[in-house]
């Protein structure tokens, strides 16, 4: 558990990234100061041996002798030389056999290795550098200069300098860096740990908080500070979600609690009836008229379930449109004359307005297109006394067709219209029972409307009518989608 924490995980890599900045700036740095010195020695090197033939082995003419052993005289000067310039480093004459001519004081009785490296490097006319120890095992670089005349070897003039002073600094250097790395890494570790332990110590105050939310008290919320920076964020965000939960928690409590009531006011009718007959009805007539009754409930149980389901599912997203093209003329054609049949017993006139040249087709789902308006047309003859009109009218706008129900009917109050779209939303809850209204027909219009990708609209006065006006896109909710992309 503690080692899959993030803190420990942060604190982790932080080391680990913090050890391999470590490792190559000190593996850079003691390469770039090794490779620095020895250019430097090599540079040194090659100028005094430059120097040494220059001065000695030029005879003023431009030709270069040998010096030999025979000549003391400059090889004492060679040795004042070295004395004077160059007391670090130690140099040496050979002869063209290999015979050490001349050798600076410091070298006393030890002489400067000759390798077949340099041998050769020294007949092609080349000078030669490299790792040499002296024969007292202290670590030198070495150069074997080749004097020539002529492109014939005249004499080799080897110049050495020690590295043991150099090697010990560059030890030491990493003797210290080897020991402070870690305590600095350490060190270092243990800051990251507090810095992330401060850092993620809001985090786990708010899941501490979050861990306290459930279904009971969805009211509560995360304590918002006054940053804005990203855990602010963060709590504002999870807020708003626990909100939006909140609200669809409520809807659900509602709607369940709506939905059981519907359903048991005609259970309660049905047992009520059913009991008074068992105890009173004698006659086949009065038993006939307990069962006429008890069908009516069960017919609107079915009916409240039958809606339930539908919008059920269309939330659950599991009753996809059945899209095509149908004629939307047509469609309300039937729609009237459908009408025309109901309105007639409540003596309440139909009529159909078409005002479009020729036929309207648009793509949709006929089986809901169908269920929206009648829904709509429905509630228009239902909520119109004896005597009264149900106007349909068709017509185009832009991209879009618009149906109006219109009726002259009872009207709706302006503080019910908000609301008229809920489930079980009822104006006057005792007459819709009578006209046997659900209370669903609406929300499941708004429903077919929205997944059409159209938009709804009422307008109403009480005592004088209602007008719902439908607008659908005239290529189905596709064009709809791409309208509101563009
Ligand atoms: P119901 O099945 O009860 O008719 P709806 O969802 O269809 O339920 O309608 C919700 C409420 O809106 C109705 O109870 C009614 O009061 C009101 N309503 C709907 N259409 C009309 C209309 N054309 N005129 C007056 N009131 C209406």
């Amino acid at each position: 558990m503690f080692c899959r924490s993030i803190r420990f995980r942060l604190t982790l890599w932080y080391a680990f990234t913090l050890a391999v900045v470590l490792a190559a700036s000190g593996l850079f740095w003691d390469i770039y100061f090794s490779r620095e010195l020895r250019e430097h020695h090599d540079t040194r090197l090659y100028l005094v041996a430059e120097d040494i033939a220059n001065l000695y082995f030029e005879d003023g003419r431009g030709a270069r002798l040998p010096l030999d052993n025979a000549d003391p005289e400059r090889c004492n000067s060679l040795e004042e030389y070295v004395r004077l310039h160059n007391w670090g480093e130690l140099v040496q004459i050979l002869n063209r056999d290999g015979s050490v001519t001349c050798a600076s004081m410091n070298l006393r009785k030890y002489r400067l290795p000759l390798s077949k490296q340099a041998l050769l490097a020294a007949t092609n006319g080349q000078p030669y550098f490299e790792m040499a120890s002296s024969e007292s095992k202290i670590p030198l670089r070495l150069l074997t200069y080749p004097v020539l005349e002529k492109g014939q070897i005249v004499s080799l003039i080897q110049v050495a300098i020690s590295l043991s002073e150099v090697n010990r600094a560059v030890h030491h250097l990493r003797l210290v860096l080897l020991t402070f790395s870690p305590l600095v890494l350490l060190g270092l570790s243990f800051g990251g740990w507090f810095l992330a332990g401060r850092a993620l110590s809001p985090i786990l105050r708010i899941a501490r908080e979050a861990g306290h939310i459930d279904a009971e008290n969805l009211t509560r919320r995360l304590p918002e500070g006054e940053s804005n920076d990203e855990l602010g964020q963060m709590v504002r965000s999870f807020n708003l979600m626990l909100g939006r939960l909140e609200e669809s928690f409520q809807k659900i409590k509602q709607f369940s609690g709506d939905a059981s009531h519907e359903l048991r006011t005609p259970l309660t009718i049905l047992k009520g009836e059913t009991e008074v007959a068992l105890r009173w009805a004698k006659s086949p007539d009065e038993y006939r008229n307990v069962l006429e009754s008890n069908i009516e409930e069960i017919n609107r149980m079915e009916r409240i379930l039958e809606d339930l389901l539908l919008l059920a599912k269309s939330e659950a997203g599991e009753l996809p449109l059945q899209n095509a093209a149908l004629s939307l003329s047509d469609l309300l054609q039937e729609l009237y004359l459908q009408a025309n049949f109901l309105g007639e017993s409540r003596r309440i006139k139909v009529l159909l307005h078409l005002d479009v040249d020729g036929e309207v087709r648009i793509i949709g789902d006929e089986l809901r297109l169908r269920q929206m308006f009648l829904n709509l047309i429905v509630n228009g003859i239902k909520y119109t006394p004896e005597g009264g009109r149900v106007d349909i009218g068709l017509g185009l706008d832009d991209s879009n067709v618009v149906v109006s129900i219109k009726d002259n009917g009872i009207g709706i109050d302006k503080n019910h219209l908000p609301h008229i779209y809920d489930r079980f939303y009822r104006v006057d809850a005792a007459r819709n029972r009578e006209d046997g209204g659900t209370g669903l027909g609406l929300a499941i219009v708004r429903w077919v409307v929205d997944a059409h990708g159209g938009l709804i609209n009422v307008v109403s006065k009480p005592g004088a009518g209602t007008i719902f006006t439908v607008k659908l896109p005239i290529g189905g909710n596709a064009a709809y989608r791409q309208r509101q992309e563009n």
